[in-house]
């Protein structure tokens, strides 16, 4: 059995699609579940809800779709990302809001030993980041799954934990062993920020998890983006993957 995972996708279409368009090409069909953050810095905030939820089974919600439904304070929020969570909130419908205000911030799959977060296994809804080996360590402690996928931090990484509570990083793949968990980044469909401005998403399947990363028509966002009238950072950030 395949599993996709798909995360902060932010509104982009462009890259939403390459990603979809590999996965048909290069992969058996599998279940997608989607981290969070549909919507938020990027021009389709609309048809990417739409896509997201036609293709995956499981979608959570992410601190940007709370932002929009008023349910996160955006005062940490820097003032690009709140100017895009400003104008998603004027172009959304209240239908689409509704729907990222359902949204749980975690999920469970018992028998796969999965468990789904778009922030931290600690306090999701407090949107911590997990960045470096001591969170990591931290986090490993509060949930008892095998695997647990996040995004958030649009930084993809592969972390295990041996049972000796040795902790080793993958950049793009993994074999799995035998006794050990593991924690892994799927990065961001729609915003990477890890220099590399390729679209990222992760496959799983018993034996293997792997990163992928995807190019993706940079310039038709920026563009969409420059006529929507959202920040110029927000726009160069895209063609530098930070
Ligand atoms: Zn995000």
């Amino acid at each position: 059995m395949q599993f996709i995972i798909l995360s902060d996708v932010h509104g982009n279409l462009e890259a939403l699609m390459a990603v979809l368009e590999d996965i048909r090409t290069h992969h058996e069909k599998g279940d997608v579940f989607f981290l969070g953050d549909s919507v938020g810095y990027g021009p389709d905030p609309s048809e990417c809800i739409r896509i997201i939820k036609e293709e995956s089974s499981i979608i959570l919600a992410g601190n940007h779709d709370r932002a929009v439904t008023g349910r996160t304070d955006v005062s940490y929020f820097n003032p690009y990302a709140r100017a895009a969570v400003e104008w998603t909130q004027e172009v959304l419908s209240d239908e689409d809001k509704a729907f990222l205000d359902s949204l749980p911030v975690s999920a469970r799959l018992k028998d796969q030993g999965i468990y789904l977060v778009h922030s931290t296994p600690k306090e999701p809804e407090q949107w911590h980041y997990l960045l470096t080996t001591w969170d990591a360590y931290v986090n490993f402690h509060l949930f008892d799954e095998r695997i647990c996928f996040i995004g958030h931090s649009h930084q993809p990484v592969i972390i295990e934990m041996d049972p000796k509570g040795e902790i080793l990083i993958y950049r793009d793949r993994v074999e799995l062993r035998d006794g050990c968990r593991y924690i892994v980044n799927v990065g961001s469909v729609g915003q990477p920020r890890d220099g590399n401005p390729d679209a990222s998403y992760a496959l799983f399947d018993d034996r293997r998890i792997e990163i992928k990363r995807i190019p993706y028509d940079i310039v038709s966002t920026q563009e969409k983006m420059k006529r929507a009238g959202l920040p110029g950072y927000l726009i160069e950030r895209l063609s530098k993957g930070l």
